[in-house]
């Protein structure tokens, strides 16, 4: 890819390489819901974020007008994403950086991946980073022997656990601290035997294995939450310092970050740091905010290079209705609150993004033709609460419906479609009072599969699939229309008893 794509203008779809082959939502939801212990890690961690989350919100009186300068600020940067995407190009080139447009995941991998060996390296060290989660960075570093050791803690349990994140803030929320304890001592080279499961004595089990690596890297990975084209500066925001120490330690710094994440000023970031850290982590203000600007000598990496990703964002783009997905500041408030992720976990969604907002992005992202991707849009109530806790108000649930929109379109362009063959069906049932009649007849019938409790527990194909997880209401014994042919006659002006 050699530039920014024009505002609007439709592109590929990207990939996630992790994540082929995931079972659609409903099937992956059903394994996870049979997980006592991950549902039980789930409520309480969840529950606690919740909670903090709306007492840090209520603080301010102006929330809502900083929300709505958040969504005015992103949806002008993105009707002009071209402008400053180019205008970011150029201040990070003057500030002695490198640009590298990426149109796909496996093209920003091989990019990261070359750079890292340009730098006489066979390891890096990696800031917590969403967009080369979604890439597989480390998976794709991994097959050139290439080692990317996670710096965050979370990151670093999911690591180690061979696991995979389920959470965009806290990406071990599904493990407690007995199980980190287990994975920390089966994987963690240097873990002190008696380590048991205090959070004290397992951060400073984890910053001790981390420090030897920070002091050594040659190469540091990051993504942005923010990149200014004003200034051609990137921003990592974290709460635990290793993303200051990869960003400021190693001789060349790599960060891979989504066209999406570009701001044109930083007048304009003063909105988001207000917004992101209350709706995040509940705190005031963020613990860590590094900011770089190209290269300087004597202070910090020699070498800076920006590798911007579309991965199907620009495609994303040119859905009007869809777009708001890419105002999304990763701060997982709506994760939080979502009655769905609560039961199910991060897992089932198949994707680095999940909740709610991974379930409208990475259908965007990805497309709608895989059975996983088509399921995500109704991985949802539709209650809205992701909306009202968005920072950047995006209205989730009307992307949803949209969305739905979408797959019912794609499953039409298929010549077997059994939902529209049913539809189409039911709709000549409708029309026709006598076939009404008998079908209303035949669900009469249907009593005879009653169980003891009154419900029908199972019923055959095609209609096996409502009651796979839930039982179906009784049908009275005699629809409205046949009571009043039996109870009525032409003409006679009111019922005979
Ligand atoms: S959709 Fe909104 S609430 Fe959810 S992660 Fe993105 S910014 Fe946060």
């Amino acid at each position: 890819m050699t530039g920014p794509a024009a505002s609007g203008q439709s592109a590929g779809r990207g990939t996630m390489p992790t994540y082929i082959g995931m079972p659609a939502f409903p099937e992956a939801a059903a394994a996870a819901l049979g997980n006592g212990q991950l549902r039980r890690n789930l409520a309480h961690a969840t529950t606690t974020i919740r909670a903090k989350r709306a007492g840090a919100v209520a603080e301010l009186a102006d929330w809502q007008q900083l929300r709505a300068a958040a969504k005015a600020i992103k949806d002008h940067t993105l009707a002009h994403l071209d402008t400053y995407l180019t205008r970011l190009e150029q201040r990070v080139t003057d500030a002695g950086g490198q640009v590298h447009w990426a149109a796909g995941a496996a093209e920003a991998n091989s990019i990261v991946a070359r750079l890292v060996r340009a730098a006489g390296a066979d390891s890096a060290v990696k800031v917590k980073s969403m967009t080369t989660q979604e890439t597989g960075l480390n998976e794709a570093l991994a097959a050139e022997r290439i080692t990317a050791l996670e710096t965050d803690l979370a990151e670093l349990i999911v690591q180690l656990g061979h696991d995979r994140p389920s959470h965009i803030l806290v990406p071990a929320i599904h493990r407690n601290r007995g199980e980190i304890r287990d994975i920390f001592l089966a994987g963690m080279a240097g873990a002190p035997p008696g380590l048991t499961d205090q959070p004290a004595e397992l951060a400073a089990a984890a910053r001790a294995h981390l420090r030897r690596a920070f002091l050594s890297a040659k190469v540091g990975i990051s993504g942005a939450n923010f990149a200014i084209a004003e200034t051609g500066t990137l921003v990592v925001v974290e709460s635990e310092g290793n993303g200051r120490m990869c960003v400021t330690l190693p001789e060349t710094l790599i960060s891979v970050v989504g066209i999406e994440k570009v701001l044109p000023g930083w007048r304009d970031l003063e909105v988001f740091l207000a917004l992101l850290p209350r709706s995040s982590t509940a705190e005031r203000m963020n613990p860590y905010t590094s900011t770089w600007t190209g290269v300087h000598p004597g202070d910090g990496p020699g070498a800076f290079h920006l590798v911007l990703l579309d991965n199907g964002r620009t495609a994303a783009l040119a859905d009007a209705v869809g777009r708001q997905a890419l105002r999304c500041i990763r701060c997982s408030a709506c994760l939080n609150v979502c009655p769905v992720y609560e039961r199910v976990g991060g897992h089932a969604y198949g994707s680095p993004y999940p909740g709610p907002i991974g379930a409208i992005i990475t259908p965007q992202l990805r497309g709608l033709t895989s059975p996983a991707d088509a399921s995500l849009p109704y991985a949802s109530t539709l209650c809205g609460a992701c909306y009202d806790v968005c920072p950047v108000a995006i209205n989730i649930p009307e992307a949803l419906v949209h969305l739905r929109a979408g797959v019912v379109e794609e499953k039409r362009s298929h010549a077997f479609d059994p939902e529209r063959m049913v539809m189409r069906q039911t709709a000549r049932i409708l029309r026709s009072g006598r076939a009404l009649g008998l079908a209303q007849r035949a669900a009469s019938a249907s009593r005879l599969l009653l169980g003891r409790s009154g419900r029908i527990r199972r019923l055959p194909p095609p209609l096996s699939g409502w009651t796979k997880t839930r039982d179906a209401p009784a049908p009275p014994p005699e629809s409205f229309r046949a009571w009043w042919a039996r109870t009525h006659k032409p003409g006679d002006g009111g019922a005979r008893r």
